[in-house]
């Protein structure tokens, strides 16, 4: 059962591609949503600085933390990928620090920073990248595999359990992304139950 961390933003789109692919998913709303029987989470676009803020009000942000520190897969698309990073160049603010890269929020520009362009991602091929008022990240450290980049920048990567891009596969027809980290739970559930 994947979570959908679902307090704000763009959760929905998230759900629907993972019923697509007919696997099983949950809303994430409360500490008592973030049960044992989890194996993987998603967190989705939105408003980085407000979902910090709620996650931290509704008890869920230590759970979550220790939860992807202890390997359980997490999927974090735009905002979600900020919330994953180690540091954050334009946010003091503190969150999961488990991706070892740098991000810059609305880094294409806080109101004409929407577009869409095609970008090769290692392991899936050509995909179509959504964009919005996105973060793009830079210096990798090692360990970080650099799934895509565009214009010099990091907008897809993976850490061991932590998939994170800066784009919104979402907000596509496109299941491939969501088929990878569906994967990595799979290998996850298979190491935590035998
Ligand atoms: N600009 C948002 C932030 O900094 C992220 C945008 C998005 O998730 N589409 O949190």
């Amino acid at each position: 059962m994947i979570g959908v961390f679902a307090l704000q933003g763009a959760f929905i789109e998230h759900e629907h591609m993972l019923s697509e692919l007919g696997e099983p998913w949950k809303e994430i709303r409360r500490r008592e949503h973030f049960t044992d029987g989890l194996d993987g989470l998603i967190l989705p676009g939105g408003e980085s600085t407000v979902q910090g803020k709620l996650l931290k009000e509704e008890g869920l942000f230590l759970p979550v933390k220790a939860a992807i520190e202890g390997g359980m897969p997490v999927f974090g698309t735009c905002a979600g990928m900020i919330l994953l990073a180690k540091k954050r160049a334009n946010d003091p603010n503190s969150y999961f620090d488990v991706l070892g890269v740098t991000v810059t929020r609305n880094a294409y520009g806080r109101q004409l920073g929407s577009f869409r362009t095609d970008l090769a991602v290692k392991g899936i091929g050509q995909f179509p990248a959504v964009f919005i008022r996105a973060p793009y990240a830079d210096r990798a450290e090692e360990g970080v595999e650099v799934l895509a980049e565009t214009g010099g920048k990091i907008v897809a990567a993976r850490q061991k359990n932590v998939l994170a891009t800066a784009f919104h596969p979402e907000l596509t027809s496109d299941l491939r992304f969501h088929a990878y980290f569906a994967e990595m739970v799979r290998r996850w559930q298979s190491t935590t139950t035998n």
